[in-house]
């Protein structure tokens, strides 16, 4: 009997050894991130912009994988049940980790309490986007068009559960709009659309539009942030366009799954800082429009988690309000 128990301690402390051993070599092989949109859309350009340079600190590379469907929640779910080694992490965003459990009834994760919250990545404002040739030419006159037409626009997301779905709710109901909701696995193919005419509008996260908006290939109306976006200083934001009711802002974050070593999430929350401190990196986000989050308290595991939190409460209460019927 004694043995038997000597055995099993003895096993279980050489079994801590080795995993504080492998925390302390962490990583000795590649690192996949898993997105859970599309290529090309925010949360995809962040997590390569990102992945690039802590590969770098790390010494091995963060490889993405887009794992796409429903609204993002198709990706996240298959990380939530990923080895908690450090080898699998996630993108997450407003929707997996914010609006997608009041949307869906059997969501299989619990944003605030199954994940490992590793760092604030990036904010990302939120626009009013429609196809270059939209016969409106600012946002009031594109709130009369959409409520009178909007029967016949086809309003491009990323599936219930995204930024796109869940702050486009809050635009139509402010505009009294009743648009076709068009879904997409991202928001990169939504912009791909628009570009080609087939999509009319979308609410759009500002780091997969700005460079089109900039090109004119498509337009914005406004920016729903209090201030003008130094990447966009000719968008008006909402509330000088005349909509202040419509001011919301969205974010991308790195999730690892829940019971990730603590070194193992430490070293990855100082590889991502390490990389937004780089000034390449912060360039390339901050000319997308993505705010870089300033350094301390906003940058570490603790402030996310409880940002997660008070996201998931505030967009329950958001959608409650607005009327939509969890899937
Ligand atoms: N911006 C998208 C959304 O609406 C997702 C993406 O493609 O990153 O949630």
């Amino acid at each position: 009997m004694f043995a038997k128990f000597l055995k099993t301690a003895l096993l279980g402390i050489a079994a801590l050894g080795i995993g504080a051993v492998q925390a302390q070599n962490y990583p000795t092989r590649p690192i996949t991130v898993i997105v859970p949109f599309a290529a090309g859309g925010p949360t995809d350009v962040i997590a390569r912009i990102v992945s690039e340079h802590m590969g770098k600190v790390l010494g091995q590379q963060l490889i993405v994988e887009n794992v796409v469907g429903a609204g993002g929640t198709t990706g996240i779910t298959k990380a939530f049940g990923a080895t908690p080694d450090g080898y699998t992490i996630m993108m997450g965003h407003m929707g997996t980790h914010g609006a997608a459990p009041a949307l869906y009834k059997n969501l299989k994760y619990k944003p605030a309490s199954d994940f490992e919250p590793i760092g604030m990545a990036a904010g990302t404002p939120i626009l009013v986007v429609a196809r270059k040739d939209f016969p409106a030419k600012d946002l009031k006159e594109f709130v009369a068009y959409i409520k009178a037409n909007g029967d016949k626009l086809n309003e491009g997301q990323a599936g219930v559960g995204s930024v796109s779905f869940s702050t486009c709710i809050m635009f139509n109901v402010l505009a009294g709009a009743k648009p076709t909701r068009v879904p997409y696995t991202g928001t990169g193919p939504v912009i791909n659309d628009m570009m080609a005419g087939k999509i009319d509008y979308a609410c759009d996260q500002i780091v997969s539009v700005a460079s089109q908006i900039q090109g004119g290939s498509i337009k914005a109306y406004a920016i729903a942030t209090e201030a003008r976006s130094p990447a966009l200083p000719d968008i008006p934001t909402t509330a000088e366009a005349g909509l202040p009711e419509f001011k919301v802002s969205a974010w991308n974050a790195l999730f690892a799954p829940k019971g990730t070593p603590q070194d193992v999430v430490a070293k990855l929350n100082a590889a991502l800082s390490t990389a937004l401190n780089d000034p390449a990196t912060k360039k390339r986000l901050e000319d997308l429009g993505g705010v870089v989050p300033k350094e301390g308290a906003e940058r570490t595991s603790k402030w996310l988690g409880d940002f997660v939190a008070a996201e998931v409460k505030k967009w329950g209460e958001i959608i409650q309000a607005g009327g939509v019927v969890a899937q």
